[in-house]
């Protein structure tokens, strides 16, 4: 299949047919070059759009996107489905955490982004007009990014409108992860503003974030967790088959999720034994040096707990970061060279 240069889905053939190309603009800092992908079925359906590598050291995603855009077929999808492989290419290719190195920004809080803005800032309005807008669903792919390890979880934001706020539940449900994560309006510690899948929101598609993997690695068991979601995901959507193809058996990624969570009641995730989170809290370092961490991802800790330790450069220890609040340690720092900000690990609060 040629790799032929293309503007994007907003340009794209309305006849059925499965192709990879580059959407791609000009910027004065460097060109913006996004790998994508579009199979387009014979029958009509919903546009469903599938982002990884926002953050380009999350290789699970990446691979997941990949791996999915390999097994279906043109006969089996209705309606179209969009893929953007690696959304932050620059990174990807430096092998950058968070940012994307041309400008040093973080794409996950940059959309829509601005055409005439920094380079990440066009970048997300581009991945904007050319994905989003028109997508009638989206998931965005992230794991732990290279010095994060963390236990499956998916994120919605309800905002109220129980018929909305029912499909947000449906599509994080088709997720084998242990944890929903739908933070309350206001809740401390973490937003979604500038994500995909917030934007996405706005402009009126269901949608959903998952994590899945870390550490800079590519765990196999994770890549399976995404492609089997998303499959389930695009059944639940209308755009493959109810039969398509069976979801046999769960990750073992997942299984520990829903283990460690401790509990099979629903708590409003439609998914059995997926437990909701309705806060994340992160704490960060204060100061500069070598973090020890005491817990593991998926751990669950009471208010007060230590998390762990920080020694400065000679080996004194400078800090013992505690839990918050009673929670499960979603994410935890799994790089030991710390600066002041590094967020040394996330506490999700039950809801
Ligand atoms: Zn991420």
């Amino acid at each position: 299949m040629a790799n032929n240069p293309r503007r994007g889905f907003s340009h794209k053939e309305p006849s059925a047919g499965k192709s990879r190309f580059w959407i791609r603009r000009n910027h004065a800092d460097g060109p913006i070059e996004i790998p994508a992908g579009l199979i387009t079925g014979e029958e009509p359906g919903p546009v469903f759009s599938l982002i990884a590598g926002v953050h380009s050291a999350e290789y699970a995603p990446i691979a997941a996107a990949q791996e999915l855009f390999r097994r279906l077929d043109t006969k089996e999808v209705k309606g179209q489905v969009r893929f953007v492989f690696i959304a932050n290419l620059p990174g990807y290719r430096t092998r950058s955490m968070f940012v994307n190195p041309t400008d040093g920004k973080n794409l996950n809080g940059a959309f829509p982004g601005d055409e005439k803005g920094s380079h990440t800032e066009a970048l997300a309005w581009t991945i904007f007009e050319e994905v989003i807008k028109g997508s009638h669903y989206l998931v965005d792919l992230h794991s732990g990014d290279m010095i994060e390890d963390l236990v499956p979880f998916v994120i919605v934001k309800t905002e109220g409108d129980p018929k909305q706020d029912q499909r947000r539940l449906e599509l994080a449900g088709c997720y084998p992860t242990g944890y929903l994560l739908n933070p309350k309006p206001n809740a401390a510690g973490w937003n979604s503003d500038g994500a995909t899948f917030a934007c996405a929101q706005a402009s009126g598609a269901i949608s959903c974030m998952v994590e899945a993997g870390g550490k800079g690695q590519l765990d196999l068991e994770c890549v399976e967790l995404l492609v089997q979601g998303t499959l389930a995901a695009l059944r639940w959507a209308g755009n493959l088959d109810a039969g398509f193809p069976p979801v046999d058996g769960i990750s073992r990624a997942a299984m520990d999720g829903a283990r460690q969570s401790g509990s099979l009641d629903a708590h409003g995730s439609t998914r059995p034994g997926q437990r909701e989170i309705a806060e994340l809290r992160k704490v960060f370092a204060d100061n500069p040096g070598l973090f020890i961490p005491m817990v593991k991802a998926g751990q669950t800790v009471r208010a007060g707990d230590p998390l762990g330790t920080v020694y400065d450069f000679f080996g004194n220890l400078v800090e013992t970061p505690l839990a918050p609040k009673d929670g499960v340690v979603l994410l935890v720092c799994s790089g030991p060279a710390v600066e002041p900000g590094t967020a040394l690990a996330g506490i999700g609060v039950f809801a």
